[in-house]
């Protein structure tokens, strides 16, 4: 089958893109904002890659035809750089997930496989978030991944067309990029640790977390695309973490000894966060295969490795 890939070159995308090439011809597209080019290098040979915007609407035309799903992963995937440039933060990922549903409905595509976000919850301090709990989005980055769920199912309703909306929580593992200014806490505290250096807590670091390693997202969204499933679905591990215990659990695997640093807790920071994952296994069959211990030494491994 023809699947596309929006983002495909980003750390979530090309991980699902190398995954779905071993049984489809898959297309990726990426303007390369954020994404990189090296992280679909042992797999260029063996798909197509466009480098283009999903603003452009001519281009979703044109690269979807024939296609059997589209997974939307393409956004500025930032809570901060969307406080920092709310209207670039809106352009790609509202205006964009608007192009590739009506890209995707002109080319009648069978599904399109969304990735949303856990920022649609906002600070609700009840736990765990359950998806029908009512959104409370509290930055433009979380807006836009919310006004994409819900052009989904207008979609779904209006078109016919079938969509599946993934909210995913932290993601992590291999090619997530530890340097970009936005960059996310489990590629930070690896790569200072691994080069000898203090992980930064921001805040007492007594936070939590629902970690899911990106195998598991991958596996999420195949289930996503095979199965009947439409509507939002909460992707995570369904369990927490504090982020002292993730810099103890970093430090044994690298075996290394080094007290984080504290800094002033960072405004807009949710204080806990934790999914109930009962609806995608019920749903979508979706069970998380990888615990955090394993998970973090395979993306301990990998950024070792590429140094
Ligand atoms: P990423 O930045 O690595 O990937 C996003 C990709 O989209 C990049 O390759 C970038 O170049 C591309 N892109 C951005 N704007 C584009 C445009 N206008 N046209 C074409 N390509 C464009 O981020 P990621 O962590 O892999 O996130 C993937 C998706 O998952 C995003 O939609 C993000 O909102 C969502 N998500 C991620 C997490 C997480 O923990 N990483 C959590 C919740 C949701």
């Amino acid at each position: 089958m023809k699947i596309i890939v929006t983002g495909g070159a980003g750390f979530i995308g090309s991980n699902l893109a190398e995954e779905l090439m071993k049984r489809h011809e898959v297309t990726v597209i990426d303007d390369l904002s954020t994404g990189r080019i090296e992280n679909l290098e042992s797999i260029m040979s063996r798909i197509d890659f466009i480098r283009g915007s999903i603003t452009d609407l001519e281009l979703l035309k044109r690269e979807f035809a024939g296609a059997d799903t589209i997974f939307h992963q393409a956004a500025i995937a930032s809570v901060q750089s969307s406080v920092d440039n709310p209207v670039a933060s809106n352009e790609a990922n509202i205006s964009g997930t608007l192009n590739v549903l009506v890209a995707a409905r002109d080319c009648k595509v069978r599904k399109v496989v969304y990735a949303s976000s856990s920022a649609a919850y906002g600070n609700d301090p009840v736990l765990p978030k359950r998806e029908e709990m009512r959104p409370n989005p509290l930055s433009p980055y979380a807006v836009s991944k919310l006004a994409g769920e819900y052009y989904c199912q207008a979609f779904s309703e209006v078109y016919g067309l079938k969509t599946a909306c993934l909210r995913y929580f932290n993601v992590y593992g291999p090619r997530q990029d530890p340097n970009s200014q936005y960059a996310a806490v489990i590629p930070r505290f690896i790569t200072r640790i691994l080069a000898g250096k203090a992980p930064v807590i921001y805040g007492d670091g007594e936070q939590t977390r629902d970690f899911a390693f990106v195998q598991d997202v991958v596996k999420a969204n195949i289930l996503a695309m095979e199965g009947p499933a439409e509507g939002v679905f909460n992707v995570a591990c369904g369990c927490r973490v504090s982020l002292n215990e993730l810099a103890a659990k970093i430090m044994r695997i690298t075996k290394m000894s080094i007290a984080p640093v504290y800094e002033a807790a960072r405004p807009g920071d949710v204080r806990d966060s934790l999914a109930d994952i009962s609806r995608a296994r019920r749903e979508l069959g979706y069970e998380p295969e990888y615990d955090l211990e394993m998970g973090l030494e395979k993306t301990v491994e990998w950024f070792a490795k590429h140094r």
